[in-house]
């Protein structure tokens, strides 16, 4: 293999580099920040919000416990939502119920959904980030990391215009991909993209679609109901007309009239980290949009859908997934078990989307999805074997294929991140390493800034 050698052209440093500006970066950022820690956000594209922006995935998956009645993630998830709701951007999930137009009529735990509008998030993203004093650093690629023994001392962006180095005492890696833990020489997992991993998805939104006969037609009988269009996609693939390996129209209504986004494009067998992959995922999933957009024409309610906009990015259910101290079980989710170190709580399944077939996530070996009611997420998933000053949050914590399956979805997302940037903020405040942190100092200080740990205890107050 050949190496190449470059010039840095600019340096600085902060106390806390998060790597990665989507769902996890941002809140990261904003809980380190908030924390008293001078805090960088670097992030490759020109705007945050990751999957949720670039990817136009959505809605915000469930916050609360099955029933609907309590509110199981809140703390600054909760308060970027209702940020975003004033602005009419998002509609909180204390309003959205259970089986819903917002979550694709799915039975199974999707209840209290927030649909949002991605431009809405970014602005409140930007206002949450610049408020809380995080220095924001756009159109930068981490290339690599610097390393004293297991110790992270920088880490070496490009940024459009040359090699730049930052320098930090704590680092977060929050791309999705767990890159910079890689670089690190953190052992990582990933699932074969033939047999187990979970496929990809090119999400696209549209407008002018009329809610009104959507509604009527699928409310005819209970399989239309809870798989979109099943029959006529049934009907379409016996003809030879239908070339996506879906068995529904997965259609999420979005805050506005008439609009909806589409999670049914599904690009399976490519793995998202290796060369030319995602090229060959963003063409596939564009030909896919294309078709939709034609097929809706023979769909009630769709005939007259126009497409508004397509993911700039091919959303990533799953890449590699680091090894930390501790590797949450899908065994962890049913039996419910209880943590010394909880640091957020989740209720959705476990949603694997199949790499080969049609079926859809929840619908996929129905007996695995038996999860507890609400089940706690542990700090030690965050902190990668190894090393002793970065930390992970987002899709790229330690989990089985099954678990992170389930707490994948953006508001568990938002809550571990919420974690990971306070605990790292606390590192730099007591001169801790992230796996010394305080865990009743961290989980006090997420008590006193809206989080919740215990089911039924602290959520029923
Ligand atoms: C198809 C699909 C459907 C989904 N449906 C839902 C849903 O309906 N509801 C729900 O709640 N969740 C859903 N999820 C899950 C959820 O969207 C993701 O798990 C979550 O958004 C992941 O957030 P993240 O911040 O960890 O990663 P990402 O959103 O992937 O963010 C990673 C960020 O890091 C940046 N980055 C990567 N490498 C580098 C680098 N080297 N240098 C600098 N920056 C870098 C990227 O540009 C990106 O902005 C879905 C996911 C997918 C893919």
């Amino acid at each position: 293999m050949e190496t190449y050698t470059g010039k840095i052209t600019s340096a600085y440093r902060a106390d806390v580099v998060v790597c990665g500006g989507g769902c996890a970066g941002v809140m990261a950022a904003i809980a380190s920040a908030r924390n008293g820690a001078r805090t960088v956000l670097l992030e490759k594209t020109s705007c945050v919000g990751g999957t949720a922006a670039n990817g136009l995935v959505g809605p915000f998956m469930t916050c609360y416990d099955p029933k609907g009645e309590t509110q199981i993630i809140k703390g600054i998830f909760d308060e970027m939502v209702r940020r975003m709701e004033k602005k009419g951007g998002a509609i909180h999930p204390s309003r959205t119920g259970q089986v819903s137009s917002y979550g694709c009529y799915i039975r199974l735990r999707h209840n209290n959904l927030t649909p949002f509008h991605p431009e809405v998030l970014k602005m409140v993203m930007l206002e949450m980030l610049l408020e809380a004093g995080v220095r924001l650093h756009l159109g930068v690629t981490v290339l690599d990391v610097e390393k004293e023994g297991n110790r992270i001392h920088s880490v070496v962006a490009f940024d459009g215009n040359g090699l730049v180095k930052i320098g930090g005492e704590v680092f977060i890696d929050c791309t999705g991909d767990g890159y910079v833990s890689l670089k690190a020489g953190v052992p990582c997992e990933m699932e074969d993209e033939k047999t187990g991993l979970q496929p990809m998805t090119l999400f696209f939104w549209i407008y002018n679609a009329d809610d009104k006969r959507i509604e009527e037609y699928l409310s005819q009988d209970e399989e239309n109901r809870y798989l979109p269009y099943h029959k006529l996609i049934e009907e379409a693939r016996e003809k030879g007309k239908f070339p996506i390996n879906r068995n529904k129209i997965g259609l999420y209504h979005m805050p506005e009239e008439g609009q909806w986004r589409l999670n049914t494009t599904r690009i399976q067998g490519l793995s998202p980290v290796e060369e030319r992959s995602m090229t060959e995922a963003y063409i596939e999933g564009m030909r896919q949009v294309e078709f939709l957009m034609d097929f809706f024409k023979t769909l009630p309610g769709l005939e007259h859908a126009r497409i508004a906009q397509s993911g700039a990015c091919v959303g990533i259910r799953e890449s590699r997934r680091i090894r930390g101290h501790y590797i949450l079980t899908e065994r962890d989710l049913v039996e419910n078990t209880k943590f010394e170190d909880t640091i957020a709580l989740c209720s959705y399944p476990v949603d694997l989307h199949p790499s080969s077939g049609s079926a859809t996530g929840t619908s996929y070996k129905k007996e695995r999805t038996d999860v507890a009611d609400v089940y706690e997420i542990p700090y030690r998933i965050m902190l990668p074997q190894g090393t002793e000053n970065l930390m992970t949050a987002g899709r790229c914590v330690s989990a089985t294929h099954e678990a992170l399956g389930a707490i994948r979805i953006m508001p568990a997302v938002f809550a571990m991140a919420q974690a990971a940037g306070t605990a790292a903020a606390l590192c730099i405040k007591h001169g801790w390493k992230p796996e010394d942190v305080s865990l009743e100092l961290l989980q006090r200080t997420l008590r006193e800034q809206g989080q919740c740990l215990k089911y039924e205890t602290e959520v029923n107050r």
